[in-house]
């Protein structure tokens, strides 16, 4: 008989992690799923200068080990596995996973989001030879070199800026004139004698598909059609990420971009009735804020829900 648990987590960032926290403390212990991108997107991020408690900042991959050192202090338990299928309308819910079947009575989906791509041949055919949506992971390979990073956003001028240690230049690429970055951010990055900012601009092709090799890009301003080659090694994505919802459409309300629609906060639906025993959290349905702490607060909603839902569950 596959044994039932009381709480599963799915996703390992701020979110799950906090979810993790207060469930262990609840004495449910808690099974968290990694999946592809252990750690969420605090992991690969740099220095984390707005969650509250760290005057000096923190670097956002030790506040993550902090939080997952927490969790199992208290009964937590982890797994690297990935969710292949699940049917939210059994109970108690089965989860088929890359590691085998798995039963819990509650689920927390807390799988947040992953890095956007322009969707450019040239860009896919050239992932891992010069163009990274991570600039944490790859920016040291580009020491001395010139680079572009692509995005309005505050991941854009993080990445920018952080870029500036190993480039000897940034040219930072955005498709129209406001920026949706904090002014905070965009100011550091306009101040900064390393960074170029092109407004209007986007991109239209990656050179260096048959070298695989980034040579340049062939850019297209808005403003007034002229199109422009920019001799660099490297190009980094900034624009955004996509929730990682998809396994879950069918069965519970997705928005039109694929977010997970809560009610109550952390309660999920199914043509808009609530589902038992399943919640989300963190940037997997959070479209607006999308903060580490946000995602830690929401994480904490889901995993007092699942207690109370657990309570009468059981009774
Ligand atoms: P975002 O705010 O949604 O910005 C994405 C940017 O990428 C936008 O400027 C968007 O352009 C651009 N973009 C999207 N798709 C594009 C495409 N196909 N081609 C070209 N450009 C494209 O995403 P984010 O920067 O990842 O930030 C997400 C959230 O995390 C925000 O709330 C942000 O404040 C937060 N964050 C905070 C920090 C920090 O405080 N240190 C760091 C990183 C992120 P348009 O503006 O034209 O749509």
């Amino acid at each position: 008989m596959t044994e039932i648990r009381s709480t599963v987590i799915l996703g390992s960032g701020c979110a799950g992690l906090t979810a993790a926290i207060y469930t262990a403390r609840a004495g449910l212990n808690p099974l968290v799923l990694e999946g592809h991108e252990p750690g969420g997107q605090l992991s690969i991020t740099t220095l984390v200068e707005n969650f509250p408690g760290w005057p000096e900042g923190i670097q956002g991959p030790e506040l993550i080990e902090n939080m997952k050192k927490q969790a199992a202090r208290f009964g937590a338990t982890f797994q690297l596995a990935h969710l292949n299928r699940v049917d939210l309308g059994a109970h108690p819910i089965r989860l088929h996973t890359s590691e085998g079947e798995i039963c819990t009575r509650t689920l927390i989906v807390a799988s947040g989001a992953s890095a956007r791509w322009l969707g450019l041949p040239s860009e896919q055919a050239l992932i891992g030879h010069g163009v990274s949506s991570c600039a944490t992971c790859d920016g040291f390979f580009f020491r001395g070199k010139e680079i572009a990073v692509v995005g309005g956003g505050d991941s854009a001028m993080e990445e920018a800026l952080f870029l500036t240690r190993f480039a000897s230049r940034v040219t930072l690429l955005h498709r129209r004139s406001g920026f949706r970055a904090s002014k905070i951010m965009l100011e550091r990055v306009m101040a900064h004698p390393n960074i170029e900012l092109r407004a209007n601009t986007v991109v239209e092709e990656v050179l260096g598909a048959d070298e695989k090799e980034v040579k340049g890009l062939r850019l297209h301003d808005v403003t007034n059609g002229a199109e422009s080659i920019l001799p660099v090694s490297g190009l980094f994505l900034g624009i955004g990420h996509e929730p990682n919802a998809k396994m879950f459409a069918g069965q519970i309300d997705l928005d039109d971009d694929g977010y997970i629609r809560t009610t109550g906060n952390v309660l999920t639906t199914s043509n808009g009735v609530v589902v038992p025993g399943v919640f989300a959290c963190g940037d997997v349905q959070d479209r607006r804020y999308r903060q580490a702490i946000t995602a830690a607060g929401s994480g904490c909603m889901a995993a007092l829900e699942a207690e109370k839902f657990l309570e009468v569950y059981s009774h």
